[in-house]
């Protein structure tokens, strides 16, 4: 068991995004397509995966990721990683057999636990030499404004993940033999929705 799937080859690249990742020449309005398309996905995918549990790592921005890279293995790879490996094995049952965009979901635990450490730092920092086809993960981007979203929506959709107790998550981790995470309490996180919120209007101009 783990708290992180992979769906294999989940995301449809588009011919946009495919330049992109591939370096090839693009302009502004093929960037602008390929991000719409990605963001679409990022969306509709993260509320859907939310309901079978709370995803994980708000803090860090790396709870659904969708990979950049081209090699066979790695191309259109979207990894969740839930709070919970319980919520990970429901939406591990609950995706097999189904279908995304005409295409049979391949759902599996994956050993990756720490997004941060698997990808590639030279991509994140600057650029990677080795390209779409690098083994380790280039992460698309993803704007902060819509993981904010897609985090207070699974808020406004599930209350009840607000409702644990600390104490709850601490012995969950304690029975796993895992360090307790430094993460902040239901309380700061519900106040951290609502200074989002707050800032809702900055977001729309
Ligand atoms: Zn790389």
């Amino acid at each position: 068991m783990s708290q992180t799937l992979l769906l294999s080859h989940m995301y449809p690249n588009t011919p946009e995004s495919l330049a992109l990742a591939n370096d090839e020449p693009w302009d502004d309005d093929m960037y602008d397509r390929a991000q719409a398309h990605l963001e679409a996905f990022y969306v509709e995918v993260f509320l859907e995966l939310a309901n079978y549990g709370e995803i994980e790592d708000q803090i860090w921005h790396l709870d659904l990721v969708v990979v950049d890279n081209l090699c066979d293995h790695m191309i259109g790879n979207v990894y969740v990683k839930y709070y919970h490996e319980e919520d990970a094995e429901r939406a591990l049952m609950k995706l097999t057999g189904r279908f995304y965009s005409g295409k049979l979901i391949q759902a599996e635990y994956t050993t990756v636990s720490d997004f941060r450490e698997a990808r590639c730092r030279a991509f994140h920092e600057t650029r990677c030499n080795r390209g779409a086809y690098c083994n380790f993960m280039h992460i698309k981007h993803i704007p902060r404004a819509i993981k904010r979203r897609v985090v207070r929506e699974m808020y406004d959709d599930h209350p009840e993940y607000l409702g644990q107790t600390e104490k709850d998550r601490d012995r969950d981790r304690g029975e796993r033999g895992e360090a307790p995470p430094a993460r902040q309490t239901s309380e700061e996180r519900r106040a951290m929705i609502a200074s989002w919120n707050a800032e809702k209007e900055t977001w729309l101009e």
